[in-house]
């Protein structure tokens, strides 16, 4: 899962951004309105974090520009200015969820998980695909019962085609959902990755598209 987080606090950013990775989310950084509008109109995010209080921008200026430009992901606000008026703006906006600060990291982790969970159209709870069933909470897949551990890459990658099942991902689209931007990417280490994922859940289970990508079928 990619996520975009729009906030200028440093501290709170700081505090976040591990939490966030650590959780198995790409996260791109930034602290102005105006990159933050761009990002999310170039990228492809599965959720954006958008502070209201911007240096050069209102938040709520970058979310009516993506709304405007048919932009779908959901976004979740951050704001200080704990007002009732200022949640029914954002919501008229077009904002899916709202918190105030300040908040535990716990919180802004499940109210994450259960945006992302609708937006793919999935009830809360684990996440389960025939006889796979992935805990979001240790990072572990349980097969037939078996749990087996994830690297973190693994969980990210194997999150991804949960949430996708059957269809066909590109090696560029799974490269974009694993890795934050600038880190090193390139499509030997997925392969490695595709490939430990395999000895994990099943050889059958992640089948390899030729010249498309890979696709993840129901594990049998
Ligand atoms: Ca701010």
């Amino acid at each position: 899962m990619r996520v975009l987080l729009i906030e200028d606090d440093q501290i709170l950013v700081d505090r976040l951004l591990p939490r966030l990775q650590a959780a198995g989310y790409a996260v791109d950084v930034t602290a102005s309105g105006q990159d933050g509008t761009w990002l999310g109109n170039q990228e492809n995010y599965d959720l954006a974090i958008l502070d209201l209080g911007l240096p050069d921008a209102e938040g709520l200026d970058v979310l009516r520009a993506w709304r405007a430009r048919g932009r779908q992901m959901p976004v979740l606000i951050l704001t200080g200015r704990d007002s009732w008026q200022e949640k029914i703006q954002g919501f008229s906006a077009g904002a899916d969820d709202y918190l105030a600060k300040p908040f535990y990291s716990e919180e802004l982790l499940a109210r994450m998980q259960a945006l992302i969970r609708r937006r793919y159209g999935l009830l809360p709870g684990s996440l389960c695909l025939g006889l796979l069933e992935l805990d979001e909470n240790t990072q572990e897949v349980l097969i037939e019962g078996r749990r087996e551990s994830l690297t973190g890459q693994e969980f990210r990658l194997l999150r991804y085609f949960m949430l996708n099942p059957g269809r066909i991902l590109s090696k560029n689209q799974l490269i974009e959902k694993i890795y934050d931007t600038g880190a090193e990417a390139d499509s030997n280490t997925l392969e490695v990755f595709i490939a430990r994922l395999r000895q994990k859940i099943g050889k059958e289970a992640i089948q390899t598209r030729r010249g498309q990508g890979y696709c993840l079928v129901k594990p049998e």
